[in-house]
């Protein structure tokens, strides 16, 4: 599910269908505000125990995410989990050296992508990476972490790879 501008994309013509499958995989900072935010205690359900990964729950007898309202929005958008922020995009991350990052860019095709255009969605998330490794690049790699362990990158097509580097007055 994605900002105001994509909600009829997302609701009406593809029917919230990645809030509908996959349930998305939480950070320890998506956690931590969610539980903050909501009086919920079944919200999430854990997949690996000994890593403690965890990913949002499904409605009860429904395939539905917890927080996908009857009328196919999020309830929690803004504080929704950066797998949804990120998503139909994902991102693989390696520390190169000094403030220097390299980013390996995924896709999900779905309608978001073909009316939106892979590059107004892939400069959104560039932005919120570039955001997230200025401040807590620490986020960007628990991201990658429970991306792994819940099988998040899995049968996801490649965009491309490039380099980025944190200039000292970003
Ligand atoms: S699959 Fe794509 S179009 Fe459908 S709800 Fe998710 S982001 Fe929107
Ligand atoms: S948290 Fe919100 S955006 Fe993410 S899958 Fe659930 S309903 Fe969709």
């Amino acid at each position: 599910m994605k900002n105001t501008s994509d909600e009829k994309i997302c609701s009406i013509v593809c029917g919230s269908k990645c809030c509908r499958s996959t349930p998305p995989a939480l950070t320890k900072e998506d956690f931590n505000k969610i539980q903050a935010n909501t009086e919920q205690k079944r919200w999430f359900r854990t997949i690996n125990e000994k890593d403690s990964i965890r990913v949002v729950g499904k409605k009860e007898n429904l395939i539905d995410c917890y927080f996908l309202s009857e009328n196919g929005l999020c309830c929690i958008y803004e504080n929704r989990p950066l797998d949804c922020k990120l998503f139909p995009l994902f991102v693989k991350i390696k520390h190169e050296g000094e403030k220097e990052y390299s980013l390996r860019w995924y896709v999900w095709y779905c309608p978001l992508t073909k009316k939106k255009g892979i590059e107004e969605l892939l400069q959104k998330a560039e932005t919120i990476v570039h955001d997230y490794l200025v401040v807590k690049p620490e986020i960007m790699f628990d991201y990658q972490n429970v991306m792994c362990e819940s099988g998040g990158y899995k049968k996801k097509h490649f965009l491309k790879e490039e380099l980025l580097t944190i200039k000292s007055n970003d």
